[in-house]
């Protein structure tokens, strides 16, 4: 479908405001109706309702071009007016006579007819129009809703009309609802609270729909925070538009309810089913990056910490020191005692590894078998040393008996330690490869010990 006439399309829309408020506050009226009224008030409602929406229809009916006068383009409409007006004036008696408590709403059904009035008078002096390319109504949805679901929800419109409606009818569907009356405001709540969808107008002054849509999307994904544009307008290209922006969906006014609850309720889901995916990947990125039998960061994990690592020291110039610790004579543990004895073994001493790092950012990791590795970052040698002697002095303090080593009669561990200031072309495996030459350097001078060559 073609757009409207920038013209044509405003007075439409002016038009269907207040008409949308009448048909908002009607329906409430009828969804709140005591079951004692119920004989009385249930059809004259419907009527006005059915009468309303059938001047909706004329409204966005697709009309011929440059008819003399605004009224002559659209004849019956003011026929449709009148009988709105008498729809109105027999109910509100009735409701006046039988239903005392629902007189606000009624106030607000005759304020919104008496802005038709107002906008069809200013409207009827009005000269002729060239509409351009034709409208067509937008056939009424018949969709069942769904059942509500928890969540809160800001809605974002510069009527007051607007956000009380749609403030009262969601509320009683069991969400949360925040209002604002500008993007701008808006705007400022996201950054403090949480919200799980968005309702946005998409014809506002200052800050239209547009804008607040671009703002929000260089902020939120549409997975974080789905926007629903609400909008009075029936083009296709201005839904295009919005989806396009980065809406996840549309709803015409006037709202048909049931459909602007199930929409909404599906975006709320979507949201609670995407952030469980997310929660649940991260704790499986998690999982590959611990080892199974000591629950300490295994191989994979230390081959990223120490690239990383790695690249900011090239950045920063600092040192990078590693140790590789090996368990001394674990072969005849294994065979003195048992391989599942060695797996518990390996676990305790994981463990005592761990407790000896006093930093975050300190490192340790199952390197393969019975190897575990420490990466320290901004350390130099000296420090590095003496973390290497107080995870050789924690092993011994394990006190596992080990009947067939030939060192102590307890699990003891040999530690190569080396440091590293990264430069532009020299990569991690330099460190290990330094690092392994002062652990073979320790097994040889009898195990029990720490050994280095030094620092590059
Ligand atoms: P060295 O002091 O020279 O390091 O002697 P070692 O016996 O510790 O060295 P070697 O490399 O000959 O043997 C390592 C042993 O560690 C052999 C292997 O069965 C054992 N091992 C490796 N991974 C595991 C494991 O997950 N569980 C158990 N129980 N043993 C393991
Ligand atoms: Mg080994
Ligand atoms: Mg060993």
């Amino acid at each position: 479908m073609a757009d409207l006439h920038p013209c044509d399309a405003s007075i439409r829309h002016d038009l269907r405001t207040p008409l949308n408020h009448l048909i908002g506050y009607t329906e409430m009226l009828q969804e709140d109706l005591p079951a004692a009224c119920r004989n009385l008030l249930a059809a004259p409602l419907q009527i006005l309702l059915d009468d309303a929406h059938q001047m909706l229809q004329t409204i966005n009916r697709p009309t011929l071009l440059s008819v003399g006068r605004f009224d002559a383009l659209l004849p019956d409409w003011r026929s449709k007016m009148a009988l709105i007006e008498a729809d109105f004036s027999h109910l509100s008696t009735l409701i006046q006579a039988h239903w005392q408590s629902a007189c606000p709403d009624v106030g607000k059904i005759h304020t919104a007819i008496g802005q038709l009035r107002a906008l069809a008078e200013t409207l009827s002096a009005k000269p002729a129009i060239d509409l351009g390319a034709a409208a067509t109504a937008k056939p009424r949805d018949t969709t069942e809703a769904s059942t509500h679901a928890e969540g809160h929800l800001l809605v974002i419109d510069d009527r007051a009309e607007n956000l009380e409606l749609m403030q009262r009818r969601l509320m009683r569907e069991g969400y949360q609802i925040t209002t604002c009356n500008s993007g701008r405001e808006a705007l400022a709540r996201m950054d403090h609270d949480n919200f799980d969808v968005i309702l946005l107008d998409w014809l506002m002054p200052d800050m239209t729909g547009k804008d607040v849509l671009g703002k929000i999307r260089s902020k939120f994904s549409a997975h974080e925070l789905p926007v629903i544009v609400v909008t009075a307008r029936h083009g296709s290209d201005m839904i295009v538009e919005a989806l396009t922006l980065g809406a996840n969906d549309y709803l015409a006014k006037p709202l048909d309810f049931p459909v602007a609850l199930a929409r909404i309720a599906t975006q709320v889901y979507l949201r609670k089913v995407t952030q469980q995916l997310a929660e649940a990947n991260r704790q499986l990125k998690q999982f590959s990056y611990i080892d199974g039998l000591t629950a300490i960061a295994n191989r994979r994990k230390f081959d990223e910490y120490l690239m990383t690592t790695w690249r900011r020291s090239q950045q920063e110039g600092a040192p990078v020191s590693l140790i590789l610790i090996d368990v001394d004579y674990f072969k005849r543990y294994n065979d003195a005692l048992g391989h599942e004895a060695g797996d518990h073994a390996l676990m305790k001493v994981a463990k005592a590894i761990s407790t000896s790092l006093f930093r975050v950012k300190d490192l340790a990791a199952r390197y393969g078998g019975e190897e575990f590795a420490v990466i320290l970052p901004e350390t130099t040698l000296d420090d590095a040393l003496s973390v290497a002697e107080r995870v050789r002095t924690s092993i011994i303090a394990l006190e596992l008996p080990h009947p067939a080593s030939s060192v102590l009669p307890v699990v003891t561990v040999s530690l190569g330690v080396a440091q590293w200031r990264p430069t532009a072309f020299c990569e991690p495996s330099a460190l290990i490869n330094l690092a392994d030459k002062g652990l073979y350097q320790a097994k040889a001078a009898g195990r029990n010990q720490v050994g280095t060559l030094g620092r590059a």
